[in-house]
């Protein structure tokens, strides 16, 4: 099987951040989705898929690389959980609101503490004026900056 580019930028990213995701497989794909970006355990021995809507491909790198880091910080919630717990803990956020905009926001400080602030301002910038009706659930833009600057 060969590995299309977002698979390898993937890589890259684990590489440079996600060091604990080294010995798990993911793989990414573009396809035409409701969804900027989304994540899935594909099947065992676990591995996770991440399908980026095909706007992206039109997008720049640092704006891919921001919405992919952003998957692998629920990817590497989930290994940090057993595969049990998550799966409860997803059921409980996909049930609150509340509960999934700060589990949202988590990962998004995650995402600028292991350095890609500047992607993920970039990913925020390029999505909300591509698709503005878009709701925002992470981090806001001016957060974003503000934590960059103090990291
Ligand atoms: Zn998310």
């Amino acid at each position: 099987m060969t590995t299309n580019n977002l698979t390898r930028l993937t890589r890259k990213i684990i590489e440079r951040g996600f060091p604990e995701l080294r010995q798990i497989y993911v793989i990414a794909n573009y396809k035409k989705s409701d969804y900027a970006l989304e994540w899935g355990v594909l099947r065992q021995p676990i591995r996770y898929c991440i399908v980026v809507d095909s706007m992206f491909r039109k997008a720049p790198v640092s704006v891919v690389v921001g919405g992919l880091a952003h998957e692998l910080g629920h990817i590497l919630d989930c290994e940090n959980y057993s595969l049990w717990v998550d799966y409860v803990r997803q059921f409980l956020i996909s049930l609150s609101k509340t509960l999934y905009i700060l589990n949202e926001r988590k990962i998004d400080m995650k995402v600028i503490r292991r350095g890609f602030g500047h992607e993920l301002a970039d990913f925020f910038k390029w999505t909300y004026a591509e698709k503005p009706e878009n709701p925002e659930r992470g981090l806001n833009l001016s957060e974003i900056e503000e934590l960059i600057a103090n990291t």
